[in-house]
């Protein structure tokens, strides 16, 4: 590891204004010690945060609710208005990670949290990401953990996290503060990028901004649930994983909402599969055409054409419990 100076933000504002000149924000650091001990990022500068007051989880006007950005994964996942309205949320962050790890790592560190990509963490390889230019190893190389839709020819990293994806189901939001003092608010479905020509960029943030909370709309009912599957049952990312949060009136899916994780750069929404299933009469007819319309223009790279498959297996799997039909049920 390099040497670094490090600071104790007191304030939002100062915060902003430590990373607009070039600080890197270290909340649990769950992340990006690691990074730092492989030497794939060098900050000169280390911004502690954990005294800004962003701590709460507090009920919105709306029925909603806001996390503040500093909550660990733990108290999210064990907070009885998370499991009780968001269950999805709080499978899905108990999917992730170990208890040492979900304890340390917060709300905002989670959705920043970066690739898991091999040759991302050794500096001896070509990656576009860490040094712009150099190449994709991945690319012509061990690529079964890599991305099956919305890559470019840049990059075809995943990212890696299951409570954005969980949150993107949702509807959820980040709300950032400015360099400025102002606040905007993002749909945690744009927040990340795809790659395109600047993989380097994992997500909408502008130098100086500041992640204050993440906001969930009024709990919409139905089924909540979060499928995971992965290398071995405990501490391993996903290779494919869907949240899907359904609503089932008079024998029809009155509402659907579905993403998905390990498959692209961002967690993947397709609004059309949304939208394809609801008002629709739940079969194996229509959940084998919604996994077509999901994975229409998936590209596996060799090592990882299994998660087209996998995809669709586990879409269906997941739609069967979530309507409560099963197989060879149809329409
Ligand atoms: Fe780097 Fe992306 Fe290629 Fe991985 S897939 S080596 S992160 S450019």
């Amino acid at each position: 590891m390099r040497p670094f100076e490090y600071r104790r933000a007191e304030g939002v504002e100062q915060a902003g204004a430590l990373a607009l000149a070039g600080g890197r924000l270290i909340a649990g650091g769950t992340n990006l010690l690691d990074l730092m001990k492989l030497q794939v990022e060098t900050p000169a500068q280390l911004v502690d945060v954990n005294r800004l007051p962003l701590r709460e989880i507090e009920p919105l006007a709306d029925g909603g609710l806001r996390i503040g950005a500093l909550v660990s994964n733990s108290a999210c996942a064990a907070d009885p208005r998370v499991r009780a309205g968001w269950p999805l949320l709080a499978r899905a962050i108990l999917a992730g990670a170990t208890f040492q790890l979900r304890n340390k790592a917060t709300t905002a560190g989670n959705l920043c949290q970066r690739t898991r990509c091999h040759y991302f963490y050794n500096p001896d390889q070509p990656c576009n990401k860490r040094a712009p230019g150099s190449g994709c190893g991945a690319l012509g190389g061990f690529n079964r953990i890599h991305a099956i839709l919305g890559a470019s020819d840049q990059c075809i990293a995943t990212y890696p996290g299951d409570m954005a994806v969980a949150l993107a189901a949702l509807d959820a939001a980040v709300v950032i503060a400015a360099p400025d003092g102002s606040q905007r608010s993002v749909p945690v479905r744009g927040f990340h990028r795809l790659p395109g020509d600047t993989p380097e960029k994992d997500n909408v943030l502008e130098p100086g901004e500041v992640i204050l909370a993440v906001t969930l709309p009024p709990p919409a009912g139905g089924t909540q649930l979060y499928r995971k599957v992965r290398e071995r049952s405990s501490y391993a990312f996903a290779l494919v994983s869907v949240a899907a949060a359904v609503r089932m009136e008079g024998g029809r899916i009155a509402q659907a909402s579905l993403a998905f994780g390990a498959l692209a750069h961002r967690p993947w929404r397709d609004p059309r599969v949304d939208a394809l299933l609801t008002g629709a009469r739940p079969g194996d007819a229509l959940f084998a055409e919604a996994a077509d319309l999901l994975l229409e223009g998936a590209q596996g790279r060799g090592h990882n054409d299994f998660k087209i498959p996998l995809t669709r297996r586990t879409l269906v799997a997941v739609l069967r419990e979530a309507t409560g039909t099963q197989p060879g049920d149809q329409a």
